[in-house]
């Protein structure tokens, strides 16, 4: 059983890469140990799979060489896959911020890609374990569906998070296996919980803010959860956050809060009445304490109020964990691979695509956009 490119992991990347290699007339097999190809594409997105982002560049993307996914990025871009999308008559819209969403099921999606995929004469091995791999001059595949052997060899096997979906740490092991470097790893775009505040009787409630670190800030909704915060703008922040630094939260970012308090410094009106004006009711009650009319809360008070709305310092203890994030920060490092073609600088035919690489995009179709990208880069080169 003897191909010139296996592909191990049949998600966004893999399928991707087997698409450009098959169309090369090379021999292409993708192994899935899923018994099923796709199944994040399937719930991305809700089910409506943001395949892409209007706009991406390498300034919505982590990594520790931030200008590594910039070829990739270049050669196959968010138009080039819109135009295959719109080549399937698959209908799509915008949601918001540039990010492309099926209108009907990310399920089309997937049924493209198939469908590239048979075109392109690609061969499946689903429900495959991979035992063992071995480089002699080929690399041998040893799985409980036989030895397969190839020349050249791709890790499409993405991050660890939704490991019920089957996310694993396979191409982390291969990685160690060869010898090559991986930068730490945690999950990301996830909900973050508090250190030590409790404002569970706030879940479900959605606030518009702006979220920043010292480097990066966003305009979203934040959402309260039991534990913590969630909604897009935590998500996004989450890229960035680091445990020991806190985040600052501007609850209202059309105004100042201090000019609103002092204007209404002589108002019998009592603060949560008044704050309900501007944020959502239960938030205004529980933020309002010792509620009282404004013109019986100091000067000092007014400050102190005002500072924490439009900076509320927010720290966080961890995470929600890989089964509650989108994706993996970290990974393969950099360095160890061409910008080109993905191949590892180390081990000859040996490459790694997606997300399993230290290229971790923002959400709303960046992550999506790295793994065709990547795995165009890597297919023209297989
Ligand atoms: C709930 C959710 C929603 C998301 N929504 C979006 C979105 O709307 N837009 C967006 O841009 N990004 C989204 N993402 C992120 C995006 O899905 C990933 O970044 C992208 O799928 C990564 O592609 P990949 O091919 O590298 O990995 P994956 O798509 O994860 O594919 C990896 C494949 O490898 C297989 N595999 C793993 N281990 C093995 C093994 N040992 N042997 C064989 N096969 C193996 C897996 O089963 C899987 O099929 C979402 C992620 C999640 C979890």
């Amino acid at each position: 059983m003897r191909f010139d490119v296996i592909i191990i992991g049949g998600g966004a990347a893999g399928l991707f890469c087997a698409i450009q290699a098959g169309k090369r007339e090379r021999k292409t097999l993708v192994i899935e140990h899923n018994s099923e190809v796709g199944r994040k594409i399937l719930i991305s997105g809700g089910g409506r799979c943001n395949f892409t982002n209007k706009e991406v560049s390498a300034n919505n993307f982590i990594s520790q060489n931030p200008h590594f996914c910039k070829s990739a990025l270049a050669r196959y871009t968010p138009q080039d896959f819109i135009e295959l999308v719109k080549s399937y008559k698959i209908q799509f819209y915008e949601k918001k911020l540039g990010q492309l969403f099926c209108k009907e099921s990310s399920r089309q999606i997937v049924e493209m890609l198939l469908s590239e995929c048979q075109k392109a004469k690609v061969e499946f091995r689903l429900s495959c374990e991979v035992k063992e791999v071995e480089k002699d001059e080929n690399f041998i595949i040893q799985t409980n569906q036989g030895v397969f052997e190839s020349e050249s060899l791709v890790i499409a096997t993405g991050g660890l998070s939704f490991p019920k979906i089957g996310a694993t740490d396979f191409g982390y092991k291969i990685a160690r296996q060869f010898g090559l470097r991986i930068v730490e790893t945690r999950p990301s775009l996830v909900p973050l919980i508090f250190t030590n505040q409790n404002f569970s009787k706030l879940a479900g409630v959605s606030i518009d803010s702006i979220v920043k670190t010292r480097k990066r800030e966003f305009r979203e909704n934040i959402l309260f959860t039991h534990r913590g915060l969630s909604g897009p703008a935590i998500l996004q922040i989450s890229n960035y956050w680091h445990k020991e630094k806190s985040i600052s939260i501007d609850l209202l970012p059309e105004n100042d809060a201090l000019e609103v308090l002092e204007k209404n410094a002589n108002s019998k009106q009592n603060l949560d009445n008044f704050l309900g004006k501007y944020l959502p009711n239960r938030f205004a009650e529980s933020f309002a304490q010792n509620n009282k009319p404004i013109n019986q809360i100091s000067k000092k008070e007014r400050e102190k109020i005002a500072e924490s709305l439009n900076n509320w310092q927010v720290l966080f203890n961890e995470t929600e964990g890989y089964h509650k994030a989108e994706v993996t920060l970290g990974g393969i490092d950099t360095n160890e691979l061409s910008s080109q073609t993905m191949e590892s600088k180390r081990v000859k035919g040996l490459y790694f695509i997606g997300e399993v690489v230290d290229v971790t995009g923002w959400l709303g179709g960046y992550n999506f956009q790295w793994a065709w990208s990547s795995g165009f880069a890597c297919g023209e080169s297989v």
